[in-house]
């Protein structure tokens, strides 16, 4: 009898899709999957139909990615991080950032190594280390503030220690790294030789107030570095699934010689859009702020609305809800509690954390903002029913 293969053995179905279909079946108002329910800006939507009729963009696009997106990858790189990337040798295009971090794990992390993942994590990091025969070593976030403690993170450091992979801003706690945390980081990646994957897809989704620290920018750091970005979450594409990993060419030719032989090219297209979405200047990212600041305030009256607490994020568009004051139960009962009674589909945090530390997220549920102002209000209308 054929079956799958070991090193599958152990994956569920991913929360978002169990989430989305639960939330269908009850018609609840999503705020579940980071997926906007609306289009980024329409002048890339026409930089993609361009690129469509163009006879130049249905084929195959490079492996490493179109020249005119690396560069315009490498040129922002400059201009946000003042980090010197060659787009020639220093960066790769990918079917979203999802791809970029597997063929960063692909290309740079041998059976046999540690790779330690900060708690709560994005759900892909774990399945692809151990699709790699890394060894996952966890380091919790604490609530309420959602930070690192300085002995655990040292202690999780060996010589067997051969990456870390951050994710600032954060999902799903909406933390930015403070730039004393993250040369906390960075110390000890250089005392044990350590490279890092970071995560930046929500690099400019950052609230007033707060500065995002490119790790690769600190001292010493950009060698050892290979930073993942995306055009989903930069410019609200997520169904294009175009991101990319930029470094020193030395870690890049890693990641490259995998993400070869797992996609060969992203979608060309899109690439083309992103291209000239990167063409854009500073006051698209100054509008995307703004618009997600409103969008921040709302999510806030979904919250009060409740009778919850949260903590306002710093950057992201997610923010955990403390539902300790209004339900008795973890965080999957009261999801499932929300579905099916108030309808309204949250994501249960306990999903990002590995076995030994869930119960730091037990009080929590993570809600997503990156919705029409009409869902939100929606959302704060049925959260009322809780207080009733
Ligand atoms: N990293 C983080 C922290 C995310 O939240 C997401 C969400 N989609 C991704 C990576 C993946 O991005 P993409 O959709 O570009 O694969
Ligand atoms: N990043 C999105 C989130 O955290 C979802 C991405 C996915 O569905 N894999 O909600």
């Amino acid at each position: 009898m054929p079956s799958f293969a070991r090193r599958v053995a152990s994956f569920g179905t991913t929360i978002f899709t169990e989430i989305n279909q639960l939330a269908a079946q009850h018609q609840a108002v999503n705020l579940g999957q980071g997926r906007p329910d609306f289009d980024g800006p329409p002048e890339i939507i026409d930089a993609a139909v361009r690129a469509l009729h163009s006879d130049t963009a249905n084929q195959y696009a490079p492996s490493p990615g179109l020249p005119e997106l690396r560069e315009g990858i490498a040129r922002h790189a400059g201009v946000f991080y003042d980090l010197d990337v060659d787009p020639n040798a220093g960066v790769i295009v990918t079917a979203g950032a999802t791809q970029g971090i597997f063929s960063a794990i692909m290309g740079l992390i041998d059976p046999g190594d540690e790779v330690i993942i900060i708690e709560p994590y994005y759900d892909s990091y774990v399945p692809g280390v151990q699709m790699a025969g890394g060894k996952p070593v966890y380091v919790p976030m604490h609530p309420p503030a959602w930070t690192f403690d300085a002995d655990e993170l040292r202690a999780a450091f060996s010589h067997s220690t051969r990456a870390i992979i951050l994710n600032t801003p954060n999902n799903p706690t909406g933390r930015v790294y403070t730039r004393a945390e993250l040369q906390l980081i960075a110390d000890l990646c250089i005392e044990y030789d350590v490279i890092v994957i970071s995560d930046e897809v929500y690099e400019h989704l950052i609230f007033e107030g707060h500065q995002h620290v490119a790790i690769a920018s600190l001292d010493g750091m950009f060698e050892r570095t290979v930073t993942v970005g995306s055009a989903g979450k930069t410019f609200g594409m997520t169904g294009w699934k175009i991101g990319w990993v930029y470094g020193m060419p030395e870690l890049v030719t890693g990641v490259w010689r995998a993400h070869q032989f797992i996609t060969f090219a992203a979608n060309h297209p899109t690439q083309a859009a992103v291209a000239y979405a990167f063409t854009l200047g500073n006051s698209y990212y100054e509008e995307y702020q703004a618009l997600y600041s409103h969008k921040r305030e709302l999510v806030m009256q979904v919250i009060n609305a409740a009778g919850m607490s949260a903590i306002q994020p710093e950057g992201t568009y997610f923010i955990m809800g403390d539902f300790s004051e209004v339900f008795d139960g973890n965080d999957v009962e009261f999801c499932k509690y929300l579905i099916e009674q108030i309808g309204v589909a949250t994501i249960p945090p306990s999903a990002f954390f590995s076995e030994k530390h869930r119960k730091h997220a037990e009080n929590h549920v993570r809600f997503a903002f990156c919705k029409s102002d009409e869902t939100l209000e929606r959302a704060a209308e049925r959260m009322r029913r809780l207080r009733t």
